[in-house]
């Protein structure tokens, strides 16, 4: 999952232009709709967005053990992260899902990938538009049941998503900071914090300062 961490999440709110594996990512306009604060239930049995990919941790956060220290290069800076690639796990599903009920067996070390989700960006040439939403291909997902399609659904926002939404900006920004980007989280998190939720919230490509 550090790909999509840096070529999806980083490259979407990114204030600088940066390269990662011999590609160059530009500060694109930004589009937060409202729906980003939609909540979404996650049922028992299900497992769907659970399958085997690296799980990849920051130095400090908290995590399993038995990691792998790996070097990413990002413009040209080596950052320092650990992951359990799970190369030696041969099962579609990832080691931390529970056969039985679907759940995460270590769901306070989750990593970030895990964490992020339902929140979407979606990249366009000329812009990224962000918002929470269903898995695309859900019906396709493969479940612990043995059952095809994606379980969870929408629901309407209130205070905990809200703050949910913020608590996931701030992890999204120590992954920023961690490996030197400077981004504009912080815009949408003023946006979050004070509104008006009412539109969406549109940030330039140039765009750095809380207003
Ligand atoms: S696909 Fe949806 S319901 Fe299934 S485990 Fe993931 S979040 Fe939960
Ligand atoms: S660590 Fe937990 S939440 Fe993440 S993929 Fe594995 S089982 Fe799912």
């Amino acid at each position: 999952m550090l790909d999509k961490i840096i070529t999806v999440y980083l490259a979407g709110v990114t204030a600088e232009e940066f390269e990662y594996k011999g590609q160059r990512f530009l500060p694109k306009p930004i589009h937060v709709s409202p729906l980003i604060f939609r909540g979404f239930t996650c049922s028992s049995g299900c497992g769907g967005c659970c399958p085997r990919f690296s799980l990849d941790y920051l130095p400090n956060d908290l995590a399993p053990s038995n990691l792998t220290e790996r070097a990413v290069k990002i413009s040209g800076r080596n950052v320092k992260v650990f992951s359990d690639l799970q190369m030696d796990h041969n099962n579609h599903f990832c080691r931390h899902l529970d056969a039985k009920s679907g759940r995460c067996k270590q769901y306070t070390r989750r990593p970030f990938a895990c964490d992020f989700e339902l929140i979407r960006f979606l990249h366009y040439k000329e812009k990224v538009v962000i918002m929470q939403k269903l898995f695309g291909r859900g019906w396709a997902m493969k479940r612990i049941d043995g059952e095809q399609g994606a379980k969870c659904e929408m629901l309407d926002t209130d205070p905990y998503w809200l703050a949910e939404v913020q608590r996931k900006l701030d992890g999204l920004t120590q992954w920023a900071n961690h490996f030197g980007l400077r981004t504009r989280i912080a815009l949408i998190s003023s946006w979050v914090t004070s509104g008006p939720h009412a539109r969406p919230l549109l940030i330039s490509a140039e765009e750095l300062e809380v207003r």
